[in-house]
């Protein structure tokens, strides 16, 4: 919901050959994607999974990098949080020397 970011919105879909899911690791071609969700102006902006209806679809516009599952799987972990990858954060910035 708060990660809005390019490769994410219906025209970067439209304008790649392959997407990848981050929620479900699949990956597919972008005429698979069959939804897109609507933003707060009730515009079409974010591909639907059309695996697991999540709208964590990015396509390879940005680069094809976003179609391996370790890209995948590092983008979920920070758009689910189920990385736990935080603590390391707040850590780098107070022992910085
Ligand atoms: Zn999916």
């Amino acid at each position: 919901m708060s990660s809005y970011f390019y490769g994410h919105l219906k025209s970067d879909v439209l304008a790649s050959r392959m997407c990848g899911c981050y929620f479900c690791f699949r990956v597919f071609a972008k005429e698979e994607v069959r939804d897109y969700g609507l933003d707060r102006y009730d515009q079409e902006t974010y591909a639907i999974c059309p695996y697991c209806d999540i709208d964590a679809v990015v396509g390879d516009v940005i680069g094809t990098h976003v179609l391996t599952t370790e890209w995948q799987q590092e983008r979920h972990a920070t758009s689910f949080g189920f990385g736990g990858a935080s603590s390391d954060e707040a850590e780098d910035s107070g022992c910085e020397v």
